[in-house]
């Protein structure tokens, strides 16, 4: 479910909103600053609900291998052993994992109208963005 209406929350990532919004009267979707400057807003509005629940799960699922990466680098999946920072991180890369996958998953998309046509082609993903795959071994270097 697309959450619009709210100016607190970017629609798509769900980062803090920086007052951008898309849409109309009844159903804006606030962006964040990053989520505006790659172009996500409108696509994201236009594209059918099914379609970015699709892509949501999606980035759940590669927000929650990029902290199973971690874990796994730790050799420990128990999580009531992990030192309050390992948590936190845990936590931060779950938060962050989703931002950047939901942001490669819209990048990706095509939408089409109701006769077939496409109203977003796929995006050129940004240079950075293009490394948001974090293997365990870049995990293990973030947290040193
Ligand atoms: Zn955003």
């Amino acid at each position: 479910m697309k959450p619009l209406n709210n100016p607190e929350s970017c629609f798509v990532c769900r980062r803090r909103a920086d007052g951008l919004g898309v849409g109309g009267d009844n159903a804006i979707g606030w962006l964040c600053q990053i989520c505006a400057d790659q172009g996500h807003g409108a696509k994201a509005l236009d594209m059918p609900t099914p379609e970015f629940d699709r892509y949501e799960i999606a980035a759940l699922a590669a927000a929650g291998d990029r902290a199973g990466a971690y874990l796994d680098s730790l050799t420990r999946t128990d999580l009531a052993t992990l030192h309050p920072e390992e948590w936190t991180h845990v936590c931060r890369l779950i938060v962050t994992g989703f931002g950047d996958a939901i942001r490669r998953e819209v990048a990706g998309a095509v939408v089409r109208d109701g006769f077939g046509k496409v109203t977003h082609a796929a995006l050129e993903l940004p240079v950075e963005m293009s490394h948001a795959q974090i293997t365990a071994q870049e995990i293990e270097e973030e947290s040193d």
